[in-house]
C-alpha cells in the first residue's frame, strides 16, 4: 500500500524537492503550505490516505511548527521530523521534547530527508505479526497500552485520532457487551455533551475502516441494530 508522507512547507522550491525526492523513493507526497491546514489535513484524511509522518518546517506563515506539532499531538501520533532554518532552533526542538521524531536543518539534501524519514518510519513500524499459514490467530486480537494511548490490533499499533482510541477502548474494555450509543457518548465524549449518534456511527466507521487495513477478513466491531455495537469477544 502507498504510504503519504505531509509536507508542511511554505517555500514551494523546498516542498517541490521534498515531494519530488519522496516520490522518487515510493511514497505519495500531500503538501500544504499552512500549519492550520496541516492540522486540517490530518483530522480529515481518509483511514487509507491518512499521512505516515509529517514533515514540518518550523517558520511558517500562521503558526509555528512547534505549535503546530503541539496541537498535532493532541489527536494524532503520526511521526514528525522538523526542518528548521536555524541552529538555535535545534536546542528548542531537543530541550523542549514536543513530540518530534528527527530534525533536518536547511540546507539539506531531499534524499538524506526522506532515508530520515525512513530510518523514523522503521523505529516506529510494530514488529511483523510472525503467523505461520494456517496456524491459529493470536487469542487477543487487542493490545490497550494506556501509557502510549495507543491500541494494537494483530500486534499492529493503530493510527487513531483521541475518539477513536477512546471509543476502541470501551468497546475493549467489555468484549462481548452491547454497549449503546448513549453508553458510548458518556464514556466517549464526555467532554462534548452535544455529541450526535451519528457522530458515534461516524467514528465506528472510521475506525472499522482502519482495523480493515490490518485485517481485511476480520470485522470485530459488530453492529446490534437498534442497540449499539459490541467487540466481538477476544
Ligand atoms: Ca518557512
Amino acid at each position: 500500500m502507498p504510504v503519504t508522507i505531509l509536507i508542511v512547507e511554505d517555500e514551494l522550491a523546498i516542498a517541490d524537492s521534498i515531494a519530488y525526492a519522496l516520490r522518487t523513493d515510493g511514497f505519495v507526497p500531500r503538501h500544504v503550505s499552512l500549519g492550520a491546514q496541516a492540522l486540517q489535513a490530518m483530522r480529515d484524511a481518509d483511514p487509507a490516505t491518512l499521512p505516515a509522518l509529517v514533515v514540518l518546517d518550523v517558520g511558517l506563515p500562521d503558526m509555528n511548527g512547534f505549535e503546530v506539532c503541539r496541537q498535532l499531538r493532541q489527536f494524532c501520533n503520526a511521526p514528525v521530523i522538523f526542518l528548521t532554518a536555524r541552529s538555535d532552533e535545534i536546542d528548542r526542538i531537543v530541550g523542549l521534547e514536543i513530540g518530534a521524531d528527527d530534525y533536518v536543518t536547511k540546507p539539506f539534501s531531499p534524499r538524506e530527508l526522506v532515508a530520515r524519514i525512513r530510518v523514523v518510519l522503521r523505529r516506529l513500524a510494530p514488529p511483523a505479526a510472525s503467523i505461520a499459514p494456517g496456524a491459529a490467530a493470536p487469542a487477543a486480537r487487542f493490545e490497550i497500552r494506556e501509557a502510549e494511548a495507543r491500541i494494537l490490533y494483530r500486534a499492529r499499533a493503530l493510527e487513531l485520532t483521541r475518539y477513536e482510541y477512546l471509543l476502541l477502548k470501551a468497546l475493549c474494555e467489555r468484549p462481548g457487551h452491547v454497549l449503546s450509543r448513549a453508553q458510548l457518548m458518556d464514556r466517549v465524549w464526555a467532554d462534548a455533551p452535544d455529541t450526535l449518534d451519528r457522530t458515534v456511527d461516524a467514528h465506528i466507521k472510521s475506525l472499522r475502516a482502519k482495523l480493515r487495513l490490518v485485517d481485511a477478513d476480520d470485522d470485530p466491531i459488530q453492529t446490534h441494530r437498534g442497540m449499539g455495537y459490541s467487540l466481538a469477544g477476544t
